[in-house]
């Protein structure tokens, strides 16, 4: 058979339940329903097989910045295509596109962040930073000091190595996780888990946790602490004010790598390139991904500051995948980073968009099931509640208040997440305000039909 677009939306859904298994999802459920199978999209809207035009407040996961439907990024894969498809960087090559991405990288991130080793995902990259900040400490003659301190319900990736850093007890649950020598300390989710502090108080007890952590398991025992600016698929966790600079003096104090999980926060999320600039941090690496191409195609890495890039590059680092800097991919993220930078994208995320959300999105709290909206540039939560006083949870097999709401959503021809009782927010940096506004309109009456 030749499957198209023009099938009847029953086909295509019969043979995606016959022959795909799909990530992070119930494949019962989901055939038992089928599947909605999305044929276009351009700019922040999708069309789907019915002619629906869905409001894509995801950004597909969270990584179409750009917008969709650039023709300048299919014509930059296509001359690179022709001119050279593959070549690798193992053996003593490079190539062009690598070079030219490299530079930019080097150029936009922040502090001596001037060194980037390439992968094919974020959860590749972080895979990289597990064994990379481990040789460099047995480079500097300190090979046990191997473990490194994430979080509690952060989200590093999906392989073994990034889903062990990763804190999702779901994921540890199946496959045998984590992986030896990762320590997980707690988030710093104020709603949830704040109890009677304020939320600065919150933010600084949590962060000093990783203090009690380094001192428990040994100052020559920890390697790095990695986190995300802002935690997303953990639900838009958007840190107390005191969270960051805490992390930032305990790793300066004790000489641990601080990895910034850039993935979702980097190339404009939070209003700024990096999430490190929002949030004044300054790390040894940062994993990059997702915008890094606005997901037009696969790639991510690790950018590594001059002195750690200096240690590994005294010896052999044997690690490397296939498609660590595809030429491909490097041209296609080259020109998104091109558009995003020449067309003032980022700029006006920041200065324009993010205050024009904040103010839509934060007005949400007015409605009987928010508790607390959160926003950090453009990506944004909600928390349900039954009772706003208390910041009382949903039981969790009444978990489905979110559920229920992103159904809504859905029918409603709007993509907004769920997580647990979070609503989350991550719409392409493009958005304008007429859209936001239709954003919050359908929330809202999805919202209504969830209470
Ligand atoms: N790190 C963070 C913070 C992420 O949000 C994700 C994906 O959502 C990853 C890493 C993994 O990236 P990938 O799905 O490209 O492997």
């Amino acid at each position: 058979t030749l499957i198209t677009n023009h099938m009847p939306t029953a086909e295509l859904q019969a043979l995606d339940a016959a022959h795909h298994m799909h990530p992070f999802t119930n494949g019962d459920e989901l055939n038992a329903k089928g599947a909605r199978v999305i044929t276009r999209a351009k700019g922040v809207t999708l069309t789907d097989s019915d002619g629906n035009e869905i409001l894509d407040a995801m950004a597909g996961l969270w990584c179409v910045n750009l917008g969709y439907g650039r023709d300048e990024l299919a014509e930059a894969a296509a001359r690179q295509m022709k001119e050279l498809p593959y070549y690798n960087t193992f053996f003593q090559t490079t190539h062009v596109p690598v070079i030219a991405l490299s530079e930019r990288l080097a150029q936009l991130a922040p502090g001596d962040l001037n060194h980037v080793f390439y992968a094919g995902s974020g959860s590749e990259a972080n895979d990289t930073n597990i064994r990379l900040v481990r040789t460099y400490w047995a480079q500097k003659g300190k090979p046990d000091k191997n473990i490194i301190i994430s979080r509690k319900n952060a989200y590093h990736g999906s392989s073994v190595g990034s889903a062990s850093l990763g804190g999702m007890q779901g994921m540890h649950a199946q496959g045998g996780l984590p992986i030896p020598d990762i320590h997980h300390i707690n988030q710093p989710n104020w709603w949830a888990e704040g109890g009677d502090m304020t939320p600065e108080e919150f933010g600084l007890a949590r962060a000093q946790e990783l203090e009690e952590a380094i001192l428990e398991l040994g100052e020559d025992r920890v390697a790095a602490f990695i986190g995300e600016p802002v935690q997303g698929a953990g639900g838009v966790i958007v840190p107390p004010e005191t969270y960051w600079p805490e992390i930032q003096r305990i790793c300066d104090k004790y000489g641990i790598l601080l990895i910034a999980d850039e993935v979702i926060c980097g190339f404009g999320r939070t209003g700024q390139w990096f999430g490190s600039q929002t949030y004044g941090i300054r790390p040894h690496i940062m994993t990059i991904a997702k915008g890094l191409s606005s997901g037009y195609a696969p790639i991510g890495g690790s950018i590594v500051c001059d002195e750690v890039a200096e240690v590994m590059n005294a010896c052999e680092f044997a690690h490397g995948y296939t498609y660590s800097g595809h030429p491909v991919a490097c041209a296609v993220a080259l020109e998104n980073l091109r558009i995003l930078e020449e067309e003032g994208i980022v700029d006006r995320a920041g200065s324009e968009t993010a205050p024009y959300l904040k103010q839509k999105w934060e007005g949400l709290v007015d409605h009987p099931l928010v508790g607390e909206a959160k926003i950090a540039g453009l990506m944004g939560s909600i928390a349900l509640t039954p009772d706003k006083a208390t910041r009382a949870q949903f039981a969790a097999d009444a978990g489905t208040a979110g559920l229920i709401c992103r159904e809504e959503c859905f029918a409603n021809n709007l993509v907004m997440r769920h997580v647990g009782d979070r609503m989350v927010i991550s719409p392409p940096l493009v958005i304008t305000k007429p859209e936001i506004d239709t954003l919050i309109d359908r929330a809202t009456t999805a919202l209504d039909a969830a209470h």
